[in-house]
């Protein structure tokens, strides 16, 4: 089973790869996780993936698709979010290993920016938290490390709207490209993270035909 989330920022895409892996044991492979490692390490190529993500940018179509190739080419099923986000990476993946479902969360403007908003992360682990959904049990504390929780940099209002312009303007041209091919399936993702879990397993186990 090889599966790829598409979506804009703020859809629901890590948390619910997180959980799709965890239950069907599919390695999950998450893109933004990959590149913040990476600026973590503080190497030449740690600071220049930091410029892009601070900017709100794509980082380029070369050094992404390098760093997720390498991982791909090790795991036979994988659940790949934020991967491919342009054309050329699309291409890319599809002569190295061919998705089977492009899952693509469509979500409203007003979500993405709220849910954003109630977005908090882990510096130390990377888990995600959602002030409203899912919040930690201690006020702006990891539940897994105990470190001080912070909001992403390249969530902040700014960044948000550049990372938007982005998406509409190099991610989105991926559905027609998907269409043709025959393995995109359309996801609800408003409303609740179980909601719309349980429309991805239908989706997935090919119970649900009703927004192929
Ligand atoms: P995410 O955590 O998936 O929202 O990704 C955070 C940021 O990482 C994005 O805004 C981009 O700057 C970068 N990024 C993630 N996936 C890709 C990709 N496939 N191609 C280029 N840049 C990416």
């Amino acid at each position: 089973m090889r599966i790829s989330f598409l979506g804009p920022p703020g859809s629901g895409k890590g948390t619910q790869a997180e959980r799709l892996s965890k239950e069907f044991g599919i390695p999950h492979i998450a893109t933004g996780d990959i590149l913040r490692d990476t600026i973590r390490k503080d190497t030449s190529l740690g600071k220049k993936v930091k410029a892009y993500l601070g900017m709100g940018r794509l980082v380029p179509d070369d050094i992404i698709t390098e760093l997720i190739l390498e991982k791909i080419d090790k795991a036979e099923d994988f659940l790949i979010d934020g991967f491919p986000r342009t054309l050329a990476q699309a291409e890319r993946l599809e002569k190295t290993a061919p998705i089977g479902i492009l899952l693509f969360f469509q979500v409203s403007e007003a979500t993405i920016v709220s849910r954003l908003a109630q977005r908090r992360i882990c510096p130390s682990c990377g888990r995600v938290y959602n002030l409203t959904s899912d919040p930690p049990i201690i006020a702006g504390v990891c539940d897994r490390c105990g470190r001080s929780l912070i909001v992403r940099e390249d969530d902040r209002e700014t960044t948000v709207k550049r990372r938007l312009e982005v998406y509409r303007g190099e991610t989105l041209p991926l559905i027609e490209y998907y269409e043709r091919k025959g393995t995109l399936r359309y996801l609800d993702a408003e409303g609740d993270p179980d909601t719309v879990y349980e429309k991805i397993k239908r989706i997935v186990c090919g119970d649900d035909n009703s927004e192929v």
